[in-house]
């Protein structure tokens, strides 16, 4: 399809969703998330990349450069788990007792119907959430006890690779800078260069639609640009793809003196166009299952800038890793179950040379701190490096010039909610002529949320029915029905 046939409305500014970053060394750099990927896996995502160009390396493909830069950083984690006296644990063994494995085999041989919409605490027993099994999965794939038993099935499936080698994170790639760098930036490039038009600070209000029962036909997009209504005629042959929920919708900024402010639902785009589209549609699924409770699905992330080396010197001496080699550091005793992220140098493509910038997050931000007497939620950056500093037993002189720039995200893991069959509608409604849904919120047989890969796989999909495209999406890579891949899970979970 000619580029120019095609029309982005986007709410945000710029382009790139929850794949954001920016700033600079004066007023610091931002991103709400770090991204691990892997080559095993992300299918599509890189089927879509090997056709990208590089914005940094001339002739070469997002994906080569990719390739290329974690032959060169290949992950091996040495400081995988830290605890409350800062010592960094053996994390070799899973820790695993003979009753959690049989659960745990049991939930995987147990079908999605049958699971439900359990909770993970319904089919695992309190000792497995002891285990460095689960601090290391839960820190890296960001699932708490409450979320859906199905999606954690799907992820011991699906990333069954990632199990014998989840101490060191070998498995995990990276992007050359930060995904909007490396990712959104090269991508949105190519996509103007073939014509595409991209229309910012552009908030899709609702979609007027017409049919009978079975049949659904979109005539219309209400949009709400520069303060005011406007509606796009949607005309026989055009052809509708709706991101129909944001894990980052509602997120907040602060800054060092300031916590983020404590946004809601009201301050939704994503929502309430879905829950139009789905009242009394079964077919468009329940968003209420996923955007219901705020308290179960959010986490606050950080991105601190720092203008001298001491805290890098002192990170490297202490996990023994350099930069880009060591993955998560999680303080599993921490009271926010905190971890850090010290990715190659430099993480953004503008970054000086004698800056540096690193990520952060914690898993329970409502939670009172260790050396911070608050929740996570209400704390500026200059309290939550105090925090991190306390965990680290380093010297506050070590962030002496550091910004540290909080992101709260209220709605972060809604995708992980308990559900059934049904609550997330399919790429293409049943019924549906003309209109695609794509994002996390979508129902795809095999695959796991909270990855860039879903994102890219539903729209994959959306978009070759809708249009007839005869090449097939991608498949699901079956890693789990490996004889390797389960020999060294099970060797694993033995150790
Ligand atoms: C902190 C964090 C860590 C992550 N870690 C990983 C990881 O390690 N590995 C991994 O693979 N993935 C990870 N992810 C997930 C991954 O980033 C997301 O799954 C993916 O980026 C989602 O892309 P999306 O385009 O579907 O949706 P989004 O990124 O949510 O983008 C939706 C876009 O649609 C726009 N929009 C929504 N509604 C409207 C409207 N009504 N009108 C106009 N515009 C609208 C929004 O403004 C936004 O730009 C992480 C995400 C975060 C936030």
């Amino acid at each position: 399809m000619a580029g120019e046939h095609i029309q982005i409305l986007e709410a945000a500014s710029v382009l790139g969703g929850s794949l954001d970053g920016a700033g600079d060394a004066a007023r610091g750099y931002s991103l709400r998330g770090g991204r691990m990927l892997t080559t095993d896996n992300y299918e599509c995502t890189w089927d879509l990349f090997k056709t990208i160009p590089s914005l940094h390396n001339a002739g070469k493909s997002v994906y080569e450069e990719t390739v290329e830069f974690n032959e060169q950083h290949v992950a091996h984690s040495m400081a995988r788990l830290v605890n409350r006296h800062r010592a960094k644990l053996p994390v070799a063994s899973m820790g695993f007792s003979m009753h959690d494995r049989v659960e745990l085999l049991k939930l995987t041989q147990t079908s999605e119907a049958d699971l439900g919409a359990s909770r993970i605490t319904d089919c695992l027993s309190p000792g497995f959430f002891e285990t460095p099994f689960w601090f290391m999965w839960s820190t890296t794939f960001a699932f708490q006890p409450w979320h859906s038993a199905v999606e954690f099935k799907r992820y011991l499936l699906r990333f069954m690779l990632e199990f014998s080698r989840i101490e060191t994170l070998a498995g995990v790639k990276r992007t050359i800078y930060n995904q909007y760098d490396s990712l959104v930036a090269p991508l949105q490039a190519w996509l103007v260069s073939q014509g595409v038009r991209i229309v910012t600070d552009c908030v899709v209000t609702d979609l007027a639609h017409t049919g009978g029962p079975g049949e659904f036909r979109v005539t219309g997009i209400h949009c709400r640009r520069q303060g005011s209504n406007e509606v796009i005629d949607v005309t026989e042959g055009d052809l509708v793809f709706l991101q129909n929920g944001s894990m980052t919708d509602a997120s907040s900024i602060g800054s060092m003196t300031a916590p983020p402010p404590q946004r809601t639902k009201a301050d939704c785009n994503s929502w309430s166009v879905w829950e139009r589209l789905a009242a009394g549609r079964p077919e468009f699924g329940r968003p209420a299952v996923f955007n219901s409770c705020i308290a179960q699905s959010y986490w606050d992330s950080f991105t601190v800038t720092l203008l001298d080396t001491a805290f890098f010197d002192q990170m490297i001496e202490f996990s023994g890793n350099q930069p880009g080699t060591g993955g998560l550091v999680t303080f599993k005793d921490s009271n926010w179950m905190m971890s850090i992220v010290i990715a190659a140098q430099p993480h953004f493509r503008n970054q000086p040379a004698d800056v540096q910038v690193f990520w952060g997050y914690a898993l329970f931000p409502d939670r009172i701190g260790d050396y911070v007497a608050k929740p996570m939620a209400d704390c500026n950056g200059e309290e939550i490096l105090r925090e991190l500093c306390g965990h680290l037993r380093f010297n506050l002189e070590t962030v002496a010039r550091a910004n540290c720039i909080p992101c709260r995200m209220p709605y972060l893991t809604s995708m992980f909610m308990p559900r059934i069959a049904g609550d997330r509608p399919l790429p293409v409604p049943a019924g549906s002529k003309n209109l695609g849904l794509i994002s996390q919120f979508v129902e795809i047989p095999e695959d796991v949320v909270f990855t860039v890969e879903y994102s890219v796989r539903a729209a994959q999909m959306a978009v070759y029915q809708l249009i007839g495209i005869t090449r097939a999406v991608p498949p699901v890579s079956q890693h789990a029905h490996t004889l390797h891949a389960q020999f060294d899970a099970l060797v694993k979970s033995f150790q």
